[in-house]
């Protein structure tokens, strides 16, 4: 596989407690990988490993055959939403979506013009210059993704987006995630303990437990041939 990201070997302890344990992980341009696992079994641990706000303590991380271990978090070119939205309080819609652009120079301009394309891609324009408490969770998190994929990030990373969210709009949410990823080919990597959510929107499917990846492949791969009783257990393949 011609990996985008590659992940090789990865450790990382709290205290004497091992969270992640050797993992391996290669990702396609363009590919949106779930990670699927039990509350406590790494996942968010290992994103903000890859965003660079958790040192690791063993591996290489590759993004474009470039090493980005050592970079601080801004240089990676990582964006990232988690699940509460997270969003600035004192700043409109449309100022939060230019936020990581004005940080980096980008001129008025080219900060308005994206933002408003990014606003007709979340379909919020007529909501540009209200604040987040006054948008609903589904909107906040639209403003969210908007918000990242505004400084053109090499990599998304999405922690549980729609967790906090109702049934209802968990599910066309994904749908919109997964039409904005497929339109900018953006490289993902979605979190979540949903086996649902993971077979329904990703490319390929890596299944954790314990600070493992335990069966890695697309959706209907893992969920028709478990390898292993757990694996069976949790893609509710006896169902
Ligand atoms: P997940 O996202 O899969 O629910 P996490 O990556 O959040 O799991 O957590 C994995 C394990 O690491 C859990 O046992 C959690 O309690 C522990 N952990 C996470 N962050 C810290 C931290 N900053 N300090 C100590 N333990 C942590
Ligand atoms: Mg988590």
């Amino acid at each position: 596989m011609n990996a985008y990201l590659e992940l090789q070997g990865i450790r990382k302890q709290f205290g004497n407690t091992s969270v992640l344990n050797n993992v391996d992980l290669k990702i396609r341009e363009g590919e949106l990988v779930t990670l699927l696992g039990p509350s406590g079994c790494g996942k968010s641990t290992l994103l903000r490993c890859i965003a660079g706000l958790t040192e690791i303590d063993g591996g290489r991380m590759l993004l474009e055959q470039k090493d980005i271990v050592n970079l601080p978090p801004r240089s990676r070119e990582i964006g990232m939403v988690f699940q509460s939205y997270a969003l600035f309080p004192n700043l409109t819609v449309s100022e939060n979506i230019q936020y990581g652009m004005k940080m980096r120079g980008a001129s008025k301009e080219a900060r308005r013009n994206r933002s408003e394309e990014l606003l007709v891609l979340i379909d919020l324009e007529d909501k540009r210059d209200a604040y987040p408490q006054h948008l609903s969770g589904g909107q906040q998190q639209r403003v969210a993704l908007a918000r990242s994929l505004a400084v053109q990030p090499k990599l998304l990373l999405l922690d549980e987006p729609l967790s906090a969210l109702d049934a209802k709009i968990r599910k066309n949410l994904r749908t919109e995630i997964r039409d904005i990823q497929k339109k900018f080919n953006m490289t993902t990597i979605f979190v979540t303990h949903d086996q649902e959510e993971a077979l329904t929107l990703s490319d390929r499917v890596c299944l954790m437990n314990k600070g493992s990846i335990v069966q890695e492949g697309t959706p209907e791969a893992v969920y028709t041939t478990p390898r292993t009783e757990f694996v069976a257990r949790f893609m509710g393949s006896y169902n």
